[in-house]
């Protein structure tokens, strides 16, 4: 394709042109975190892949364990944010030598994940070629109880899980954009380097919250992606982000740049009518996890961000996209 084409093609615009049909036998298709087809009876099997990519996705040099373990995960998470329970999954692997401490530890890091989730390997490819996993997730959710992107409606409150910005933190102090102390970047790494996927908090959402996804490309991005597919806007408070106390002690700027824009967090993102607040609370207390209400979807379109005084915020970055100009 020449240059100048791609160019002005962003990820999700070649996804939409190239390779988004309607679904047909399967019950939701192209354009959430999973698809869904007829599963056991009463359910349907969600389906995800998530491909990771050396130089792009990790380090070369990266701990085998630690992206053993982050591969499973960033694909759990795509569950996670399903409402579904994971079940199975296939590994294709592309190795440019086989070394077997060195994959030893891949599979370490990749089994004691699963394991910890009941998801079984059942299969894969492997060959010789640069670095690169993918793999293929199955879960089961009950028939209709999926948290789709197309289920905010006007009025719901917006939620985020944990904390945010923390994985971006620990990529700027790697990548040289700015050095943090080491016990701050001890704190941070494990995020970017062995994320959660918030798998229970999924399941424990189902029929409560409408909406849901997992904040993979940054939150701004991420919750775009809920609008435009239920077709409603939102209000966000940016000063009630999530933010671990590492976060909280950065520079204003480097604060909304992470929070807003950080990929790699794996945390939810999920709507739910104002009157469950006391439900999805019970939640996070059960699931020991931080549950915070971060805004509101409005009818009117649009993204608007605001401050704790309601006062407009600045800020005009976006979400992560792998083909978005340099
Ligand atoms: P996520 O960040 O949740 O993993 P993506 O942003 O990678 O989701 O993908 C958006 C949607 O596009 C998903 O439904 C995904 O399955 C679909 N998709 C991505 N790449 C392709 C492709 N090459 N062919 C078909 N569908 C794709
Ligand atoms: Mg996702």
């Amino acid at each position: 394709m020449p240059a100048s084409s791609s160019a002005q093609l962003s990820e999700f615009d070649l996804i939409r042109r190239f390779f988004t049909r309607p679904a047909h036998k399967a019950v939701l298709g192209v354009g959430d975190d999973c698809a869904l087809i007829e599963g056991r009876p009463g359910h349907h099997l969600a389906i995800s892949t998530d491909m990771l990519v050396s130089g792009r996705h990790f380090f070369p040099d990266v701990a085998p364990r630690a992206l053993g373990h982050k591969a499973l995960a960033v694909n759990l998470s795509d569950l996670a944010a399903m409402g579904a329970e994971p079940r199975a999954f296939t590994l294709a692997l592309a190795l440019p030598e086989a070394e077997p401490g060195w994959l030893a530890e891949l599979a370490a890091g990749m089994l004691a994940l699963a394991d910890a989730h009941g998801c079984e390997l059942i299969g894969g490819d492997t060959t010789r070629g640069p670095l690169t996993l993918s793999l293929t997730v199955f879960g089961d959710v009950p028939a209709r109880m999926a948290l789709r992107r197309d289920a905010a409606r006007a009025g719901d409150d917006i939620w985020i899980s944990g904390t945010l910005g923390d994985a971006r933190l620990a990529l700027g102090d790697c990548r040289g954009e700015w050095l943090l102390p080491e016990p701050d970047f001890s704190q941070v790494r494990p995020r970017m380097d062995t994320p959660t996927p918030r798998v229970a908090l999924g399941m424990a959402l189902r029929g409560v919250a409408h909406a849901a996804l997992d904040i993979s490309d940054g939150l701004v991005g991420d919750l775009g992606h809920i609008l435009e597919r239920s077709q409603v806007g939102a209000l966000l408070d940016v000063d009630a982000l999530p933010r671990s106390e590492v976060m909280a002690s950065q520079p204003e700027a480097r604060q909304l740049e992470c929070t807003l824009a950080g990929g790699d967090d794996y945390e939810l993102c999920f709507t739910a009518p104002a009157g469950s607040r006391d439900t999805v609370a019970a939640i996070g207390a059960r699931l020991r996890l931080p549950l915070t209400r971060v805004g509101a979807i409005t009818p009117e379109p649009g993204l608007r961000l605001v401050n704790r005084e309601g006062n407009p915020c600045a800020y005009t970055g976006s979400g992560f996209d792998h083909f978005a100009s340099p």
